[in-house]
């Protein structure tokens, strides 16, 4: 009934991984994010925009979601193009 439980190694890991984690958390915070910030809806003012995939593409595009108004930012290569796009429109 002798249980060795070698958690010292373990747990230094952990440690080290939160502090990892720490340290990008920080570097997010720190990062400057207004040209990643998602305007509305240039048309209707919904906030009801999503990112989507298309499957057989690979394009971007940002979409509202609001019906009828269903505006498009245009199919891009990346995420980032997309959201340029849907931001350089409102
Ligand atoms: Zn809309």
């Amino acid at each position: 009934m002798k249980q060795k439980i070698n958690n010292l190694g373990s747990s230094s890991r952990i440690k080290n991984i939160l502090h990892e984690l720490n340290d990008r958390v920080i570097k997010l915070e720190q990062s400057p994010t207004n040209e990643d910030i998602l305007l509305p809806c240039p048309f209707c003012g919904s906030m009801d925009v999503q990112l989507h995939m298309n499957k057989f593409s690979y394009d971007y595009y940002y979409h509202c979601t609001n019906s009828p108004c269903l505006a498009s930012s245009g199919s891009k290569r990346t995420a980032q193009l997309a959201l340029d796009a849907w931001n350089g429109r409102a």
